[in-house]
């Protein structure tokens, strides 16, 4: 097990079922490189998961293995969906929990974005 906690890719994890279409989403946007759909249990007005289709585990496995048009790809759909969202005006909050002390829950790298409500300082 490596040290984050986290065991290798596992297709059976929630969101690879997503991806493959197994488990309906609330699909905000999809393409080449990203699928993003609203969380099942939003911690804010706007919360929407952009996740990669390439089988990563977490941002430290995406940062490593995924290729420049893959991580290109990715970030330009994060920009996308906010923009979409209509988050750009007001501002939101983009994070990605990695490993067991962070609590991920999904071992599929995605990000939460958060917005719709001003969201306070970030805390640890
Ligand atoms: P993590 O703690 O960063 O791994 O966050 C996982 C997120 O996935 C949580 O916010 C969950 O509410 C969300 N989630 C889990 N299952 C589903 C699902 O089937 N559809 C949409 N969101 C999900």
């Amino acid at each position: 097990m490596p040290v984050s906690g986290l065991p290798p890719y596992d297709d059976g994890n929630i969101f690879a079922r997503i991806l493959r279409g197994e488990i309906p989403s609330r699909k905000v946007h999809e393409d080449e490189h990203a699928l993003a759909f609203h969380d099942i249990a939003p911690q804010a007005p706007v919360h929407v998961l952009v996740i990669p289709k390439g089988s990563y585990v977490s941002v430290a496995d995406f940062s490593a293995k995924a290729s420049p048009e893959e991580v290109a790809g990715f970030w330009r759909a994060v920009g996308l969906v906010a923009r979409q969202l209509g988050l750009e005006d007001q501002g939101f909050r983009v994070l990605t929990n990695m490993g067991s002390d962070a609590g991920q829950e999904v071992p599929h790298f995605h990000v939460h974005i958060f917005g719709g409500k001003p969201l306070g300082p970030m805390l640890a």
